[in-house]
C-alpha cells in the first residue's frame, strides 16, 4: 500500500510504501506528513496538480495553524 507524504516546508510530494516515518530530502530534518491524498489520486494527478495541491495544503495549513 502506498502512502503519500508532503513536505510542511517547501511543499514536496512524494510516494512510499510502508514507511511510518519520512524526512525531506530538500529541507533537511523537516519529517514529511501524510494529507488527506489517496495513492490512486495522486497518481492521477500531473506535475501541475500537485503543484497547486501542494500549494493549497501549504495554506491552509499555514492559516489554520496547525503545525
Ligand atoms: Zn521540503
Amino acid at each position: 500500500m502506498m502512502k503519500v507524504f508532503i513536505c510542511p516546508e517547501c511543499g514536496g510530494m512524494t510516494a512510499v510504501s510502508r514507511r511510518k516515518q519520512l524526512f525531506c530530502h530538500k529541507c533537511s530534518g523537516v519529517q514529511m506528513v501524510s494529507p488527506r491524498l489517496t495513492y490512486s489520486k495522486y497518481i492521477e494527478m500531473d506535475g501541475r496538480q500537485r503543484k497547486d495541491y501542494a500549494e493549497s495544503w501549504l495554506y491552509i495549513r499555514k492559516h489554520t495553524g496547525n503545525h
